[in-house]
Formats: C-alpha cells, structure tokens, sequence
C-alpha cells in the first residue's frame, strides 16, 4: 500500500499549482450547491469543454466499431476456414493437445494483432494525438503494443490452454470450472499486475518529497491503512492524463499517483484523490469486484457453453472445427466473448460507476477537501465529458461525470461552512 502527497506548504517538486475558487462557489451565507457547481463547470472554457466532448463521444462510437470489426474478423477466419488450417498446422507442429491449444493461441494472437493494427494504430495513436492526450513517439507506442502482444501470447496462452485442458477432461460441467478457473486467473492477475506487469510499461518509484507522503501517510493512518510507502508512475511516458489507482491484492495492494496529477494539481486536489484511492481501500472494492465478476463469468460460461454447442451442431461442418475442444473454435468464442461485453457494458459501467462514487463520498470525507476534489475533477474533464445526459452516463460511464463530483464536493461543502 503506498501514497503520496500535500496539504497546505507548497513545494516546487510536487503540488505546484494553487486551488483556485471560482467566484460563484466561494463560501458565505448565499452558499448554493447547484450555483457552485456551476462555477466550476464554467471555468472550463467553451472550446476546451467542445473538445472533451468530442473525444468522448467518440470513444462511444469506437466501443460499436470495435465491436463490428472484430466479429467480422472472428466470421471470415471461421468461414474461411482459417482458423481450422491453423489448428492443423499448429497440431502438426505440436502434438500434445496442450501444446497444440497454445501454438494455435500463438498464431490467432499474431493474425488479430496485424488485423486489429489499423484500429489500434487509429485509436491508441492517431486519436490520441488529435486529441493533443498523448505524449509518446509511434515507435514508443508500437514498442508498448509488442509488449502487450508479448503478454497475451504467454499469459493468455496459459489462460486458454488451461481453459480447454478443463473443456476436454469435464464435459459435463467444463463451464462451471471454467468459470472458478476464470475467477482464480483474474485473482491470480490482480495479484501480481502492480509487481510484474505494470513495471514492463512504466517505471514506479517511491514517492519521497516528505510535502505530500507525509500528509498522505497521516491520512491513511486516521482511516487504518497500514501504509508506509508512497508511489509514483513516470506516467507522463505515455500521456497527459491526470490518474492516481490502487492495485493489487492480499499484500500487494498499493496506490500510485501519477506524474502528470504531481505536477499538474493543488495540494488539495492531490489530497482530494489520495482519499477517494484509499476509499476504494477500505472500502474493500477489490473483494467486492471479485464477488461481482464471480456473477457475472458464472452466467457468461453458461451462456458461451450454450452458444458453442448451438453454433457448432449449425456450422462446424462447415468450419471444419470438431467440437468445443477443438482450439479452432477460438475466434467463434472470441466472438460471443465480444457480444457478451458489448451488452453488458452498461451492467459492468454501472458496477464500476458505483463503487467510485463511494470512493468518492470516502474522499470527500476522508480529505475534507471539497474543492480540491472540485478541481481533480476538473482536470479529468479533459477527456470525459463534464455534463452528459443521465442515460448517457448510466450507459457509457465507468466513473461519476465531472458534474457528478462537484455537485458531490457542493453539497458536502455546503453542509460543512
Ligand atoms: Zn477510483
């Protein structure tokens, strides 16, 4: 578990910036929540807020696209039977079918990589760029990208050769134990993602200007975190985006605050989002996650057992795949994996938007600095749109809209003079 950050000196490492109070949300007796809140949505000019709206919208449209194109791309490698000349390539290549499952992993993860490559390039690069969100070089990005590759050849070719090791020795129930499996790697991942993974992408140190550990560390002593050591991500590597997260799990938990938030927040904000991570904390939001996501992957197996055995007894003539062992079936679960997200993602946001939101209410109390988590929201207003509409929110938001959290901070500061 770890922290960083200030609370009332201001250093030149870290917390540079002062908070500002738009004139409409100082306090006095006129005090007014919805008034306030609104100042704060103004400070934001109206070609700066255009901007954020655009981008994020646009990222409602690639959620479709991404969607479409992989599940055109999953049909043409089964009608073609792509997929089944890989799996007898893969076969011939490696006989031991738990070898065979993984050298066909191989092959798909490099064919969806270079098909997927335009996407990609447009949506992690171009976009980004566009956008003026990113910091990094396309030979820096493609290198991150590799990375990535890297990791789903080894570690999703674990996953999917284990996977169907459990499909081919538990016919009859492979999609309950598919389902604990998916549980235990995704227990297993969180484990070891801030250790092992999240060190390939970004270098983690430990935060030392004493201006704002110190304060971070009092604060996650009064809500009985047993942290000693702050972190910090050179974050900046890849964008400007202001972040802080906490990761991990049984003892590998730790929070990290980003290089841009350093530079580019008050003190106050920066203690306005060290209390909202440490919520997520005490508020034992990755147990609960867990507990959700069992939910949801038992009837997502259900499901996919279902719809293999459908499709199958239809088309696996004509694919030429042999039955749900078969790793030629891959693209085809790939594809109902993809619908199954793509309905659900307003289910999966809601959960997410929930638990922030608590976060948030943890923060806003924890650090007793409404306006600094004003203006933290603010900040991440530069690529999520401030002020969508309700159904908006419910359906595409993963975290509270900016509104959302200053209307939060409001109330809490109106009830607080
Ligand atoms: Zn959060």
């Amino acid at each position: 578990m770890a922290f960083a950050f200030t609370l009332t000196a201001q250093t030149p490492a870290a917390g540079k910036t002062t908070l500002v109070i738009p004139a409409g949300a100082q306090a006095g007796p006129n005090f007014n929540v919805e008034t306030a809140t609104r100042a704060y949505l103004n400070t934001m000019s109206p070609e700066k807020k255009a901007r954020s709206d655009a981008y994020f919208e646009g990222g409602y449209w690639l959620i479709l696209w991404d969607f479409l194109y992989g599940a055109a791309v999953s049909l043409v490698l089964l009608q073609s039977r792509f997929s089944a000349r890989m799996r007898d390539l893969a076969s011939r290549i490696a006989r031991p079918r738990f070898l065979t499952t993984w050298v066909y992993w191989l092959f798909y993860s490099v064919v969806m990589f270079v098909l997927g490559l335009p996407l990609a390039v447009y949506e992690g690069f171009v976009r980004e760029h566009r956008y003026g969100l990113s910091n990094q070089s396309i030979g820096a990005w493609f290198g991150d990208e590799l990375k990535g590759l890297a990791l789903a050849c080894i570690l999703g070719g674990i996953v999917v050769a284990v996977l169907f090791t459990a499909v081919r020795r538990l016919p009859r129930t492979w999609h309950i134990w598919g389902a604990i499996l998916t549980l235990l790697f995704l227990t297993v991942g969180s484990l070891i993602a801030p250790v092992f993974i999240a060190p390939m992408f970004n270098k983690y140190t430990l935060l030392e200007d004493a201006s704002i550990r110190d304060p971070t560390l009092r604060m996650a002593r009064a809500n009985g975190i047993p942290a000693t050591k702050v972190y910090q991500v050179d974050a900046s590597r890849q964008s400007k985006r202001v972040s802080a997260n906490v990761s991990g799990f049984l003892g590998t938990e730790r929070i990290t605050l980003n290089d841009n938030l350093l530079k580019r927040a008050s003190p106050e904000a920066i203690m306005a989002v060290m209390g909202h991570e440490m919520g997520h904390y005490v508020l034992n939001h990755v147990y609960t996650g867990l507990l959700f996501f069992l939910v949801v992957v038992v009837i997502f197996f259900w499901g996919m057992r279902k719809l293999l055995e459908w499709s199958l007894a239809r088309w696996g003539e004509r694919w030429g795949i042999a039955g749900v062992t078969d790793p030629a079936v891959i693209p085809l679960a790939a594809l109902i994996l993809a619908a199954f997200s793509f309905v659900f993602t307003p289910i999966g946001n809601t959960f997410t938007r929930s638990q922030e939101y608590e976060a948030d209410i943890f923060g806003i109390n924890a650090s007793r600095q409404p306006d600094g988590f004003a203006e933290a929201a603010l900040l991440l207003g530069e690529y999520r749109k401030l002020a969508p509409s309700p159904l908006e929110e419910f359906i595409f938001f993963d975290h509270p809209s900016g509104r959302t959290r200053i209307y939060s901070a409001m109330r809490w500061r109106a009830e607080n003079q």
